[in-house]
């Protein structure tokens, strides 16, 4: 384990950010690392618990405690602890493909449960994490794994998020030829077009999709499978020339809110704002579309999760003359009730960096209609809900905008195209049918994993049912597998 006291001696010391004023004149990463000898007091922190709940109890059911993807904590901690920075990055990258990423955007459930969190002050596993993996590039420590023998079978991949990526690695270093389709111009899926810049830099994809290549991995970019534009591909011809197919491709139908007004020109889903603003950065053009931007507007943001605090960061970096977040929820405890939550993930007041920013938050707030003037949004007509979230008389009040970002989240994979014309069976919620054993779809050599099969999730989770779906192919496939899960 870490220091045997040092639980006792070092106290809880996080990355700071850089000042708001400061961050907000530009889109890059804002995240300050420790220094060494400050990420090494706080990996000597971790008590080594005999039941660690920080790695997760190897349950794929969700809500379970801990990390997703099973990452090693106690041993990587003690590993950077000793100052064995590459034998920490072997052990986390035998459990996480992509660290920098979950380093970088997970929400740390690893945190919740980690035993000193029951009195507020847990290890901080995600800033280890993340310092592990950003020295082991630095370090070129990280090279590409070619799989010693090929096996002569071929594998498709529809969507290079975190699901497909994971993936597409895992069977290629199995020795299978495999093939990643991207309708967009470039690989990443929501890391690269949703997360702003600002919370990971898309360089840091670009190296994992050159390492990818080097391993054998080949990208199709600009082919929309099942699309209706030139270069889409019908997924049956997938069929025909793939051994295996695995759908990874989220789950892009945002929810939208079908009340009068909603036809004014400058309400908007988050999703066709965000990438705007990532394609800018990254100077790739926009393509056909009118710019969505928030500078000089007043700017509501219907919708409380990540999605929501992005369009906050994004419009405030663009200079929005204010931006006020609506959640329909009423405002969680400030604190949450150890005795109860602990090690599962609580429900409590969490302020993420760009409601830092400066973004006013309104709880409980129920939006009835949009007005506006010349067919230009100006208004939304909102009242306070009870926790039935039945409008309160009286409580009606209005507020300015001329933009509105809906980020209510999404309700399930895009039926139309792919998943129409495969005919593959759907669940009750609207996702590709498939179960967290065998990954397998209701046909026979199609397989489903991350925001596809499971709804709208997490980067962490995509990955597990990346690596797990790259198993259950390899299985398939050879009759046995000894990819890890
Ligand atoms: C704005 C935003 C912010 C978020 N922030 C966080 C965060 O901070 N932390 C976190 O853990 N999670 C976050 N999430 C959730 C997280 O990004 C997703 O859960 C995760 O990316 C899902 O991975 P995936 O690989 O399943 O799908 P996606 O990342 O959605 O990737 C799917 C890919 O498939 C492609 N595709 C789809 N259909 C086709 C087709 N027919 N042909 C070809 N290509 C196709 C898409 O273009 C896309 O590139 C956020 C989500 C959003 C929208
Ligand atoms: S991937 Fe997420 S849950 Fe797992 S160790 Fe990293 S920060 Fe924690």
């Amino acid at each position: 384990m870490g220091k045997i006291t040092g639980f006792l001696e070092i106290d809880r010391n996080e990355r700071k950010y850089a000042p708001v004023a400061e961050r907000l004149k530009h889109y890059r990463e804002f995240v300050i690392p420790l220094s060494e000898k400050d990420t090494r007091d706080q990996a000597a922190r971790c008590m080594n618990c005999g039941i660690p709940y920080c790695h997760g109890t190897g349950s794929v059911a969700p809500g379970t405690p801990g990390c997703p993807v099973n990452n090693q904590i106690p041993d990587f901690n003690d590993l950077v602890y000793q100052g064995n920075w590459e034998e920490a990055s072997r052990n986390l990258h035998s459990t996480n493909n992509f660290p920098e990423f979950t380093g970088r955007i997970c929400p740390a459930p690893c945190e919740a449960s980690c035993t000193l969190n029951i009195d507020d002050n847990p290890v901080t596993i995600k800033t280890i994490e993340c310092a592990i993996v950003d020295r082991a590039w630095d370090n070129g420590w990280l090279k590409p794994e070619v799989a010693p023998a090929k096996t002569g079978k071929k594998v498709a991949i529809v969507g290079s998020g975190p699901a497909g990526l994971a993936a597409a690695q895992q069977l290629a270093r199995a020795g299978h030829d495999v093939h990643v389709y991207e309708k967009f111009a470039k690989a990443g899926g929501l890391l690269r077009y949703g997360i702003p810049d600002f919370k990971m830099e898309k360089h840091i994809i670009d190296r994992r999709v050159a390492q990818m290549e080097a391993e054998g991995v080949t990208f199709h970019y600009g082919v929309h499978i099942g699309g209706t534009l030139q270069g889409a591909i019908d997924p049956r011809e997938l069929l025909n020339q793939y051994d295996a197919v695995a759908l990874t491709g989220g789950a892009e139908a945002g929810r939208d809110l079908p009340i009068p007004g909603r036809d004014l020109d400058g309400i908007h889903f988050a999703m066709d704002f965000l990438p705007q603003q990532n394609r800018r950065v990254s100077s790739e053009p926009l393509g056909d579309v009118k710019d969505i931007l928030a500078g000089g507007k007043h700017v509501v943001v219907i919708g409380g999760g990540d999605t929501g605090s992005d369009c906050i960061g994004t419009s405030l970096r663009q200079g929005a003359k204010s931006v006020t977040q609506l959640e329909i929820m009423p405002s969680p405890p400030e604190h949450e009730n150890k005795g109860v939550t602990w090690p599962n993930w609580p429900l409590k007041m969490r302020t993420s960096s760009s409601q830092a920013e400066g973004a006013i938050r309104e709880y409980a707030v129920l939006t009835q209609k949009f007005s506006g003037v010349d067919g230009k949004v100006q208004k939304l007509h909102c009242v306070k809900v009870d926790d039935k979230f039945k409008p309160i008389a009286g409580t009606e009040f209005e507020l300015e905008a001329q933009l509105v970002l809906l980020a209510m989240g999404f309700v399930h994979p895009v039926h139309e195209g792919m998943l129409k014309t495969l005919g593959v069976d759907l669940d009750q919620r609207g996702n590709v049918r498939a179960n967290m054993a065998d990954y397998k779809t209701s046909l026979p050599n199609v397989f489903s994993a991350g925001d596809m099969r499971r709804g709208q999730s997490l980067v962490v989770w995509a990955i597990r049912e990346g690596r797990l779906c790259a198993r259950a192919i390899d299985q398939y496939l050879m009759g046995t597998t000894t990819l890890p899960r």
